[in-house]
C-alpha cells in the first residue's frame, strides 16, 4: 500500500487544552499556517474543569462561566475573606471549551484536526523540515509543537508533584456562599498528605470539592 505523505507547515501533536488552544488561535489569525493537530482520542467527553484568574475582559467570557469574586483563605489560626475587584477566578467545563475549540476548528480550511491516531515518531530529515510519523501515513511540516506530557510521573517526580483529587457534591439544602470560592481551606487537614483543599461552589446547592496534595 502506498504511504500517504502530507506536507503542511505545522503538526501539532496533541489535542488537549494546549493543541486546541492553539489550533484554534492559529485558524483566527488573518493569514493561517496550513496545520494538522494529531490526537488520539475519538470523542471529546466532558473530563475535567480548569480553574484560573482572570480578568473582566477575559478571553473566555463566551462561554458559560462559573465567576467568583471574592475568595476565602483559613488556617487553624485565622481566616480571611478577599475581595478580588476588578480580577476574578473563574471555573471552565472542559465540554464546554472543547465545543468552543472543535467548531472554530471545523471551519477554518487551514487547521484540521486527526483524532484517533498518534504520532509514533519525529525526526528532522536533512532539509531542515520535520518528518512526524503516525498510522494514517507521513507529515511534511516546518514546526512541530508537542504537547504531550513530559513524562513526569510519581516514580519520577519533577522538582514539585502536586496531586488534586476532586469531588462534585450535590446538597438538598443550600448549604453553599456560591460568591465566595474558598481557595486554601488548612484547617481541615487531614494529614501532612493533603496540605489544603479547595471548595468552589457552582451554585448553593453544589460545588467542587479539591484536596491537594505536593511533595518535593
Ligand atoms: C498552574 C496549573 C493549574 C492547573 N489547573 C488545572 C485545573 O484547574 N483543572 C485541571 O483539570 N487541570 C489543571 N492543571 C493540569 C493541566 O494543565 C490540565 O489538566 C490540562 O488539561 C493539560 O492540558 P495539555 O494540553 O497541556 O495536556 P493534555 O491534556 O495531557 O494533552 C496532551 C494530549 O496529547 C495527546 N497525546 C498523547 N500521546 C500522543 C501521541 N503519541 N500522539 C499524539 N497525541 C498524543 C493526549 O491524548 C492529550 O490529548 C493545571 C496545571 C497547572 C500547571
Amino acid at each position: 500500500m502506498k504511504r500517504v505523505i502530507t506536507n503542511t507547515q505545522v503538526v501539532i501533536i496533541g489535542g488537549g487544552c494546549a493543541g486546541l488552544s492553539l489550533g484554534s488561535k492559529l485558524a483566527l489569525a488573518p493569514d493561517s499556517p496550513s496545520t494538522v493537530i494529531i490526537e488520539p482520542r475519538t470523542e471529546y467527553v466532558e473530563d475535567r474543569t480548569w480553574c484560573f484568574w482572570d480578568n473582566q475582559e477575559s478571553q473566555h467570557n463566551h462561554l458559560p462561566l462559573k465567576s467568583w469574586n471574592q475568595v476565602h483563605l483559613s488556617t487553624i489560626e485565622d481566616e480571611i475573606t478577599v475581595d478580588l475587584k476588578h480580577r476574578r477566578y473563574q471555573m471552565l467545563r472542559s465540554a464546554d471549551f472543547y465545543q468552543d475549540k472543535l467548531s472554530t476548528i471545523a471551519s477554518s480550511s487551514a487547521v484540521s484536526l486527526q483524532t484517533g491516531t498518534q504520532v509514533n515518531s519525529v525526526t528532522k530529515s536533512p532539509d531542515g523540515r520535520w518528518v512526524t510519523e503516525t498510522p494514517l501515513g507521513t507529515f511534511i511540516c516546518e514546526y512541530v509543537i508537542d504537547t504531550r506530557p513530559s513524562g513526569a510521573s510519581i516514580e519520577n517526580p519533577p522538582h514539585l508533584w502536586q496531586t488534586f483529587l476532586g469531588l462534585e457534591i450535590e446538597c438538598d439544602q443550600p448549604i453553599f456562599e456560591d460568591n465566595i470560592a474558598t481557595l486554601m481551606d488548612f484547617e481541615d487537614v487531614v494529614n501532612q498528605d493533603i496540605p489544603f483543599v479547595y471548595m468552589l461552589p457552582v451554585n448553593k446547592n453544589q460545588a467542587l470539592i479539591t484536596a491537594q496534595s505536593q511533595r518535593e
